[in-house]
């Protein structure tokens, strides 16, 4: 354990780490608290959610963590993102390395389907009579019917050059075809995911984290496990975006849709597109992964309307098993209420 580590601001520390020590001590597992506790005496902990391994704890007024912590926006900022949580350094990184640098990707390519004019479409190029690669560029609308290319780095490349030299200095016309891929979809459903778990850690705490699902869910994001919801689940873009609730909610109706879905508000401001994408979590019952497949079969094959709602914040000492005794009112068709 290390003590030189920079410490997260007073507000922080209070935010997270003081906020959810009593959910840690709860479900933490016994040995390792006793192991610390012998070792640092009275102690104030913090687990990376991410990981479950990096802690943070405070003993006698001093800072020990197994290394940096820093906070992780989710969404990510660059999709207008503006939560933010404690997560260790290592999580942090691979995380945005691996996977969640598609989401500004994907939000190009959405602004660009819905006709927004500097949106640009990553795609692969191949110009007839010019012998290379196929070119990495991309291409956006100015207007109606007007198709630009942005060559980027291309026009280094000598053959490139000379052809462009060519029709600029002969007006030739010329032929490209062009392939459009799309974003790998495995890799949006494990960022949307991601941010969707740290909403559930900022609402349930700890209680999520070490459940059967928050496992599961740990093994989507490390991508050894697929989830249901693989194409990034429930799409808004227009309609009802303001009347939307953000965060942790849950499906009330259709009676055999309950369950609990996360809204994530995602803004380009490059493009000004927005959206708002609903990733449903499984519920804490022991067929809570398999109800969600079932739940992901129903809603590909149907356009029927549902009713969500939001779960308001509440203190999470006074209600430390959330995520369960919420569902149990879900369940029922009950009101939800929580403890201000
Ligand atoms: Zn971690």
């Amino acid at each position: 354990m290390n003590k030189n580590i920079t410490p997260p601001s007073p507000y922080i520390l209070k935010a997270h780490v003081t906020h959810l020590h009593e959910s840690l001590r709860h479900f933490f597992q016994p040995e390792l608290k006793g192991y610390l506790e012998e070792t640092y005496g009275e102690t104030t902990m913090y687990l990376c959610p991410l990981c479950l391994k990096s802690v943070l704890l405070i003993a006698n007024g001093n800072l020990y963590a197994t290394g940096q912590f820093s906070e992780d926006h989710y969404p990510p900022e660059s999709v207008g993102g503006c939560q933010t949580v404690l997560v260790c350094k290592a999580c942090n990184d691979k995380a945005g390395h691996e996977y969640e640098y598609i989401l500004k990707e994907e939000l190009n390519s959405r602004s660009y389907n819905k006709g927004i004019s500097n949106a640009k479409l990553k795609v692969r190029a191949q110009i007839k009579g010019v012998q290379t690669a196929p070119l990495k560029m991309k291409f956006f609308k100015e207007e109606e019917n007007v198709i630009l290319f942005d060559f980027g780095n291309n026009v280094k490349n000598p053959k490139i050059a000379r052809w462009l030299e060519s029709i600029e200095n002969n007006g030739e016309s010329f032929e490209v075809t062009v392939t459009v891929s799309g974003n790998n979809q495995d890799l949006i459903a494990r960022s949307l995911l991601k941010a969707a778990y740290l909403y559930c850690f900022g609402l349930w705490g700890y209680e999520f984290c070490f459940s059967e699902n928050g496992d599961k869910i740990r093994q989507v994001l490390a991508g050894s496990l697929k989830y249901p919801f693989s194409n990034g689940c429930l799409y808004w873009e227009e309609e009802n975006l303001e009347r939307l609730p953000h965060g942790v909610c849950y499906i009330s109706s259709p009676a055999d849709y309950r369950g609990y879905v996360v809204n994530v508000p995602m803004l380009l401001e490059e493009t000004g597109y927005k959206c708002i994408v609903g990733i449903p979590i499984p519920n804490p019952a022991g067929s809570g992964w398999s109800d969600l497949e079932a739940l992901a079969q129903r809603v590909l094959h149907s356009d029927q309307e549902i009713t969500i709602n939001p779960i308001p914040h509440y203190n999470i000492r006074e209600l430390i098993t959330g995520y369960s005794s919420i569902w149990a009112l879900i369940e029922k068709g009950v009101p939800v209420i929580v403890p201000r």
